[in-house]
């Protein structure tokens, strides 16, 4: 498994939507794996494939709590069926909008149709946190994230705060 570079706002691939899979095959599985040991590493809970770089509708999470069993899940071509006419708001934040936080709505519940590793179709009834995880993560792959729910002084504030940090950071490399 390898660990991969996770791409962060401001940057165009971002906003690309990300393509159907075919067949899950070998290549889609190492990319899970990858994804997965690269999600661990960077304490984060959900990462989808854009986020690496790789436009394919694949997803990974895992929101288990620490000190508990990992519980590694595993999405590919996610649709969703359902969705919840209420919404429930958590604070979000994304592996992409480094130390980026805000209070984003989203419904509930929802259930969704996927393939899992093995390429078997899969249905999920999600609730809680989960619900909101799978449903940011599915945002990924229309190239959309969580700032673009906010207001848009708010965005463009956190844009600009990660273009400097990012031009600082490029500033030390040399
Ligand atoms: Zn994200």
């Amino acid at each position: 498994m390898t660990i991969r570079e996770i791409l962060t706002e401001p940057n165009k691939l971002l906003r690309q939507v990300s393509k159907t899979v075919d067949k899950v095959t070998k290549e889609e599985q190492i990319l899970m794996d990858d994804m997965l040991e690269t999600m661990y590493k960077a304490n984060g809970i959900g990462l989808a494939a854009i986020q690496i770089g790789v436009p394919k509708r694949i997803i990974v999470m895992d929101i288990s709590k620490n000190g508990q069993e990992n519980n590694p899940m595993y999405f590919v071509n996610p649709v969703i069926k359902n969705k919840n006419k209420e919404f429930s708001t958590y604070e979000e934040g994304c592996l992409s909008v480094p130390n980026q936080f805000a209070e984003v709505d989203r419904p509930a519940t929802c259930e969704i149709e996927y393939l899992d590793y093995y390429g078997e179709k899969k249905l999920l009834k999600a609730q809680g946190l989960l619900a909101t995880c799978i449903q940011h993560e599915m945002d990924h792959l229309e190239g959309i994230l969580f700032i673009d729910y906010l207001s848009k002084l708010k965005k463009s504030m956190i844009i600009k705060k990660l273009s400097k940090s990012k031009k600082n950071s490029e500033t030390l490399v040399i």
